[in-house]
Formats: structure tokens, sequence, C-alpha cells
């Protein structure tokens, strides 16, 4: 049986309940006195006021082993709503979540000026007939900008205070890692008591870690930078102003320029012919046009600068100090990680090797925080996902310091590609039915 928690009830009484409801997915109230410690009058008191406000609904009976049926209750799932927006650099990923974290609406549309996304908003939600008045707010979240980017955005603050004036609605602002990793815990049910954690393969490297049912933001919102922890002192270069961060031999940016450097296609189209077509490599011409093409964007201010991939020895900046959009890079990602899964050896080889620098890097963060449970998300989990996932194993299950204590579970994300828009959507419900795990907002 799980640890009791909270003595008696207290503020903090109804979110432990809606917490404990959702990952037991169906409960009986006298299971939930046991595994919060509650009192038999707490629990009444706080589940009826939960079915009055439509947050809970009693599902059946089962048999008890003191004679009398339990009533057992639930989430009720579709009586309110999330809304979570995740910022690209080019795309606006919209979705709304119901109150098990089920997504019910996706969209995905070019990124508009910050002064039309209440209007995308209103489209959005209008289009999947979701009444305002079960709607519980807004997230946005975008990827955290280095330090001293001046390009970056004015930030999801001002944005986040602006939307929420012209909403009338809660409108909370996160980074894409940090609402990735609140998402994979709500909607999978993992129980507060696990200490756990996420890690976002996307432009850049995040990562997000859940403790006690509420998401680690730090002193500034800004925990879980894993793509800055170094793993060479003497390494690579990065823009954030260490050296040897993992993020310079792991992300998406970064495998895409080893991937140039060993002379793989990086366009998709020829690599979609199917698993039996292994032979990327005798196809012609190296497709660096792409490559070449691309201005310095926010691809490369999210950690997506190609010379991501320069060895240690080299200068910085060398490598032609070429940069990509990060569509771009995402595409010719995909087309490597593509490769690599349909029996590339070169690609593979190359993806193997970034996986290795994050395990490294994840056994760092795993040790620190003695977690229990790691998932691998975000878009550059959509297809090498499993090439992370199983360096991962292999390397915390040698190396993590409490491997004789408590296994070290690494899974992959269901929905690595919406997750961060999904965990957005969650954040609103957690803060909406679970009060009290949710400081607020990153302004
Ligand atoms: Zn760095």
């Amino acid at each position: 049986m799980a640890r009791r928690e909270a003595p008696a009830a207290g503020p903090g009484s109804r979110a432990l309940i809606v917490d404990v409801i959702r990952s037991a997915a169906a409960i009986s109230r006298v299971e939930l006195a046991d595994l919060t410690g509650l009192t038999q009058p707490s629990i009444s008191n706080i589940v009826r006021d939960l079915i009055a406000d439509g947050i809970i609904h009693e599902i059946g009976s089962a048999d008890s082993v003191r004679g009398k049926p339990r009533k057992l209750i639930a989430i009720k799932p579709a009586n309110r709503f999330g809304i979570g927006f995740h910022l690209g650099p080019d795309t606006l990923t919209c979705v709304a979540v119901d109150l098990t974290g089920g997504v019910v609406g996706r969209e995905v549309v070019p990124r508009p000026p910050a002064d039309r996304l209440a209007r995308q908003f209103d489209d959005f939600t209008a289009g999947l007939d979701l009444p305002r008045s079960r709607i519980e707010g807004l997230a946005i979240v975008a990827p955290t900008p280095y330090p001293d980017d001046s390009a970056a955005p004015d930030g999801l603050p001002a944005l986040r205070a602006g939307l929420a004036d012209r909403l009338g609605l809660p409108v909370m602002a996160e980074n894409d890692a940090a609402a990735a990793a609140l998402g994979e815990f709500w909607s999978r049910r993992v129980s507060r008591e696990q200490a756990f954690g996420c890690i976002y393969l996307g432009s850049g490297i995040g990562a997000g870690f859940v403790f006690g049912g509420a998401l680690f933001r730090g002193a500034s919102f800004d925990a879980g930078e894993l793509g800055h922890v170094s793993i060479d002192y003497a390494g690579r270069e990065c823009p954030c102003g260490n050296r040897g961060c993992v993020e310079r031999y792991a992300s998406m940016a970064a495998v895409v320029a080893d991937a140039a450097r060993a002379g793989l296609p990086l366009a998709s189209g020829p690599l979609d012919r199917g698993p039996l077509d292994r032979g990327p490599l005798d196809r012609g011409p190296l497709d660096r046009g792409s490559l070449d093409r691309g201005s310095l964007d926010r691809g490369s201010l999210d950690g997506g600068s190609l010379d991501g991939g320069v060895p240690s020895a080299e200068p910085p900046g060398a490598g032609g100090g070429s940069a990509v959009g990060t569509a771009t890079m995402s595409s010719a990602y995909d087309a490597v990680a593509r490769a690599a899964v349909t029996g590339d050896a070169a690609a593979f080889a190359v993806l193997d090797r970034a996986a290795g620098h994050l395990a490294v890097a994840a056994t760092s963060m795993v040790n620190l925080l003695d977690l229990g449970r790691v998932v691998l998300t975000g878009p550059g989990a959509a297809l090498a996902g499993s090439i992370y996932a199983r360096r991962l194993r292999t390397h915390l299950d040698r190396t993590a310091h409490s491997r004789r204590r408590h296994p070290v579970v690494v899974e992959l994300s269901a929905q690595p590609r919406d997750a961060a828009s999904i965990g957005a959507a969650a954040l609103i419900v957690q803060a909406a039915v679970a009060p009290g795990h949710t400081p607020g907002t990153s302004g």
C-alpha cells in the first residue's frame, strides 16, 4: 500500500484527493481514506463537494471485503476542458484536453502574430463546440531562450497578461519541457508518490519534473535545463556560455549536423520508400541545399544552430556558420531518424551516438533527483525514440546510483509531437481541479 500523506483535512486535501482518484482511475471512499490518511468524514465532505462541482462522479460499485458494496468514484472526463497552445518557431499547435488529460481536439496552424492568438483561441474552441463556461483556461508554452538571447520574443509573461485580459479566462505560461512532464504525469495516471521526470527532445533538450503531484519549477521557472548539463568540460562551446553541453551532441540539431558531416541525405522524400529501401547513401549527392538556405532564425536560437555538431577540436563557429530554420532542421532530423529505424546503418550510428551522449547526462539527472520513472518525449522522440530509450535503459541499468534499490523505468511518450501542447492543457486542468499544485504563471 502507498504511504500515507496528509494526516487531516486541510487546504491541500482536495488536491490530494483529486490526484489519488486520477491516478487510481476508479476508487472507493474507503480506499481513498487508506491512501490519503484523511478521516472518513473529511473524505465524505470533499467527495461530496467534488461531485457537486462536476469534477468526479460515481461510476458503479465493487464488492467489498467488509461486506457492503463500495461505490466507486472517478474523474468525470467531459465536464471541463483545458486548452494548450504550443508556440513553435513556425507553427502553433492547439489542443483541448478533458479532465483526464484525454485529447478532445487538436489543430496545427501557421504561427499567428501575438495579437491574433486570442482570435485563434476563439476559432479553435468554437470549432470544437466547447462552451466557454466549461473551459478552465489557456496555457501557452514555448522553449526557454538562451540567457543572452536578445533576439528572443518579448516573452511569455507579457503575452500571458494580454491574453488573460482579452479572453477573460485564466492564462498560464510555461516552458515546453516542463509542461510536457506535467501532461505525461497527468494522462499516464502516474502516482504522486513517484519521483517523475520527462526528457523533452525538441530543438534543444529540456526536462521537467513532477514531485508530490506538483511540477518543480525552480527559482525562476527555469528548472530542467538538461540540455545544458555538461558532459565534457573542454567540449563544444554552447551559446549558454558553458562548454560540452549535452544539447550540442544530442539535440535534433546536433544530430542533423552530425548526419550532414557523415554524408547522409537530409531530405525526407527519398527515404520514404519503405523499410526495404536500405540504400539512402547510394542515392545521389548529399542534399545540403536545405542547410545552406536558411538564415539565422529562431531555430538556431533554440539550439538549432548547425554548428551544434562542430567537434570540440575545431574553433567555435567552424562549419561555415550555416544555420537552418527549425522547420527545415526538423524535417532533416526526421529523414535521418526514419533512415535509422528502417535499417540504415550510418543513420543509426549517428542517432545512437547522440543517444549515448544523452544517456550520460540523463544518468546525472536521475542520480541528482533519485527519479523512478523517466518518459522520453518531444518531436525528437517521435521516430527515433526507441533508439534513445534503449541507450538510456542500458546506461541507467549499469550506472544509476539507485539501481540496487529501485528500477528506473524509461518509457516513450504516446504523443511525442504534441506532448508540450497537451501538457499545457493539462496544466490548466490540474490548476482547475487540483488547485494548490500550481503556483500560477511564469510571469
Ligand atoms: Zn549550454
